[in-house]
């Protein structure tokens, strides 16, 4: 498991005692990168020199909105030269903190603006904190022109998470996502898209359970992506694999790999990504707004060969199933799934299919009965009531798709032992009337949201 915690204080003297030891705890913890973020002129100062020490060490540079009043031109000059220093990947700490006031708050906005037109000149991300302080934070955010940045150790209600994300920006977990009475935050943590989601420690503060009570370091890290991995239904690894990924990518750190994955794991399935061809182009499909899935880069170069599969999928036995995914419709290489599924049911696999359910027009003929004994289950995506909402969402290539849709889900039914319908949340399907085609066709049913493949 990977993480990097992208909000901590490892200058701060909780750490004195025992510093280094605590760095190397995070190392053994799999923390790629720690990103340790400067509150105060001193702790600007005592963060870089970590940098330096540590390879792993990232910082960002700013004045807390409690010390907003020091920040003098001197020392935003100072904060300007420090950006030039490759170690250093995001403007801030930064924001609002209605809460204790320790600043007064027009000192606290007018700082606050200084510091994103520092994020701006600079192009670096700009790290937020607000407490207490959603309407001034959103309002300076929205006229800042900042599409770059986190809200860091996220406390505010789902309103404003959303209006955030719209801004660009991500929206950090730290520990007490692990509190049980944390209702609010738990049910945000469920609804912030894979590709917003960051994770920190905010350590040596928030301290996740079961260490909570104690002063907090990076290596607890774990505690709270369980927590969120348990919420939003997935695994830990995936969530560690996740949010890495759009830490560096947010922050320009560490190696982002360049070639599309063809066998990739998410929770206890393995899918396999054959092609990123299709039939449709929905105005909903992830594969044109990300190469990335739950941290898997999904665009291919070139399509894989049935032998290049089998290596990659290694004992098909040791997933719950394996899934033909990917970013396109696997069923238009239809004889490289039959090769390859048959091979997994031979070496006691379990099979499904995600498709779209434009086989049949595909290669002309009835093709079901030829996956009759290597597949256990399909789902098929219906997507719409009827074929105007269906040609109006899934622009398919095909005039009659709808009704080609709807042939391939009877004939399935009748070779396939386990078959449902998916529909995404889409503006303009009616949940009602897709529930009502697939109950008449004796098949399963399940609504899936919209950004989420696996
Ligand atoms: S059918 Fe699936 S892969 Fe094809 S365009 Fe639609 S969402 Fe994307």
């Amino acid at each position: 498991m990977s993480f990097i915690d992208t909000h901590c204080h490892l200058e701060m003297k909780q750490f004195d005692r025992d510093r280094d030891e605590m760095i190397s705890r995070a190392k053994d913890a799999g923390l790629e990168a720690l990103v340790t973020i400067g509150s105060d002129h001193q702790s600007n100062i005592d963060a870089l020199k970590l940098t330096r020490e540590h390879d792993f060490v990232y910082t960002s540079v700013g004045i807390h909105p409690h010390d907003a009043k020091d920040l003098s031109d001197d020392i935003l000059e100072q904060l300007r030269h420090w950006t030039n220093d490759e170690k250093v990947v995001a403007v801030g700490e930064t924001g609002l903190d209605y809460y204790y006031d320790n600043s007064p708050r027009d000192i606290q906005r007018d700082a606050f603006i200084k510091h994103l037109d520092l994020a701006k000149e600079t192009g670096l991300p700009v790290v937020v904190h607000s407490r207490d302080a959603k309407e001034d934070t959103l309002s300076i955010l929205s006229s800042s022109g900042i599409s770059k940045g986190v809200l860091h150790c996220f406390s505010g209600d789902r309103e404003m998470a959303e209006k955030a994300m719209m801004i660009g920006l991500h929206i950090s977990i730290a520990g007490p996502v692990t509190f049980k009475k944390a209702l609010e935050l738990r049910d945000i943590v469920k609804m912030i898209p894979d590709d917003h989601l960051l994770i920190e420690t905010d350590a040596p503060y928030l301290t996740p359970v079961p260490h909570r009570g104690k002063r907090n370091e990076p290596s607890y890290i774990v505690h709270t992506a369980k927590a969120i991995a348990e919420l939003r239904g997935v695994t830990t690894e995936d969530i560690g694999r996740l949010t890495t990924l759009n830490a560096k990518r947010l922050f320009g750190i560490g190696l982002i790999t360049e070639a599309g994955e063809i066998a990739y794991k998410i929770r206890n399935s393995l899918y396999l990504n054959i092609t990123n061809r299709c039939t449709n182009r929905c105005s909903f499909c992830v594969r044109t707004q990300s190469d990335f899935v739950k941290g898997h880069n999904l665009r291919l170069t070139r399509e894989p060969s049935s032998d290049e599969l089998i290596k990659a999928i290694g004992d098909p036995s040791a997933f719950k199933e394996v899934v033909f995914c990917g970013y396109g419709e696997p069923l238009i290489r239809l004889e490289t799934v039959k090769e390859v599924a048959r091979w997994i049911k031979d070496n006691s696999g379990k099979v499904r299919i995600n498709t779209n359910g434009h086989a049949n027009l595909i290669h002309k003929r009835n093709i079901l009965p030829e996956l009759k004994h290597h597949v256990d289950s399909m789902s098929i995506s219906l997507d719409a009531q009827d074929a105007e909402t269906y040609e109006k969402l899934c622009l398919p290539v095909y005039d009659d798709a709808f009704k080609g849709v709807m042939d391939f889900i009877i004939e399935a039914r009748k070779h396939i032992p386990s078959v449902q319908l998916t529909v995404v949340e889409a503006e303009g399907v009616d949940l009602d009337k897709c529930k009502e085609i697939a109950d008449s066709a004796g098949v399963g049913f399940r609504i899936r949201k919209m950004d989420v493949v696996g």
